[in-house]
């Protein structure tokens, strides 16, 4: 039988490296809104407005009124891990900051277009800037790419149209804006649950009214009763619990026994940031199942803040998945807690009803 040639191995274009990379880390409109959430967060904002259109492939707008872009950090904006916010390798260890390898706006510049207007507090004009594939681009065919001053207040807009219009199987693969739309207003609410001293709005393109809204002095359980309604808000206890020897602290609310749903609503921030936990959220349901009838589920809301040199947070770009030291004694402490609760509301609502 005849042998293969050898094929010659070539490096890839440089181009094609990036729309990969930028396709891990943004698979759906969501992800390109949470690392922008985060980012707004980052700039100290007390204000954040979403503006998304058709399940925000076609836009996702966020408003913040943060702290702003130095005009000249513009044109390095996109570079893949350009970042303001580590500088060495240790630095990894102990961030304290949402984002930390520059990647999210260089990412989504190369799958969509993206447009930044942005002041600081000490320029007198706000900048807007056009981006594709990492570089500034003109806003129209034939203008300068450079930055142009426009009026503004200060704070960061930035504006990703058309996603994912230049991986047209991607594109492809969604079937409806309601689900993306969905998963954007979900994500939005997790973060104007847990940012606390932040109000936030968010609303389809063309319509009236907010999906989503809440004030930047509302208090936790408001912002749990704006966005989960009253059924939930009325029947929370509050948690707290800590324990040195696994290095973190939990704060959060979660449900009584007087509340169930048939699934589980679990809100769980990492260092502030929304990650998702198949373990936790097994061990919280066998914990719940002792206390809600078959089939009854809780509504959980969890920070956990776990030293940083515990935390594992470079397994995967899209950093959904956080691991950190003593998972099991950690996951165990907090459920004990809540058992501890749940039990003794139950006892006092059985003394009640029996007097
Ligand atoms: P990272 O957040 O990991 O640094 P990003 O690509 O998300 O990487 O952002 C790159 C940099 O752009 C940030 O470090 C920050 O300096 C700046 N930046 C992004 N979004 C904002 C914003 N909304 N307000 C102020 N600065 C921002
Ligand atoms: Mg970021």
């Amino acid at each position: 039988e005849a042998q293969k040639p050898a094929r010659r191995i070539r490096a890839l274009d440089p181009d094609v490296v990036n729309k990969i990379a930028a396709g891990e880390i943004i698979v759906a409109p969501v992800h390109a809104l949470k690392e922008l959430v985060e980012n707004a967060v980052d700039a100290g904002s007390t204000s954040l407005e979403i503006l998304v259109k058709d399940g925000g492939l076609k836009m996702l707008q966020i408003t913040d009124n943060g702290g702003g872009i130095e005009k000249e950090d513009l044109e390095i904006l996109c570079v893949r891990h350009t970042t303001s916010k580590i500088s060495t390798f240790e630095d990894l260890s102990s961030i304290a900051t949402y984002g930390f390898r520059g990647e999210a706006l260089a990412s989504i510049s190369h799958i969509a277009h993206l447009t930044v207007t942005t002041k600081t507090k000490d320029s007198p004009l706000a900048w807007r800037a056009h981006y594709l594939d990492g570089k500034l681009v003109p806003a129209k065919p034939g203008q300068s790419a450079e930055p142009k001053g426009a009026a503004g207040r200060q704070g960061t807009q930035i504006t990703v149209e058309d996603l994912f219009f230049n991986v047209p199987t991607r594109r492809r693969a969604f079937r409806s804006y309601a689900d993306e739309f969905n998963k954007i207003i979900d994500m939005a609410g997790r973060y104007a649950i847990h940012c606390k001293g932040v109000g936030f709005t968010c609303k389809k393109a063309g319509e009236a009214s907010n999906a989503l809204s809440v004030q930047v002095q509302a208090t936790v359980i408001d912002r749990i009763r704006q966005i989960h309604g009253s059924n939930v808000a009325n029947e929370l206890i509050e948690l707290s619990v800590s324990d040195d020897r696994w290095g973190f602290s939990a704060n959060g609310y979660v449900t009584n026994a007087n509340y169930h749903i048939k699934k589980t609503t679990l809100l769980l921030f990492i260092n502030h940031r929304s990650v998702e936990s198949t373990t936790m959220k097994k061990a919280l349901e066998q914990t719940y199942s002792a206390f809600l009838p078959k089939g009854g589920h809780p509504f959980i809301y969890l920070s956990l803040e776990i030293d940083p040199a515990r935390v594992d947070v470079n397994v995967h770009p899209t950093k959904r998945e956080v691991h950190f030291l003593n998972e099991e004694e950690v996951i165990q402490a907090i459920c004990q807690k809540i058992e501890s609760e749940l039990a003794t509301v139950d006892t006092s609502r059985t003394f009640m009803t029996q007097t």
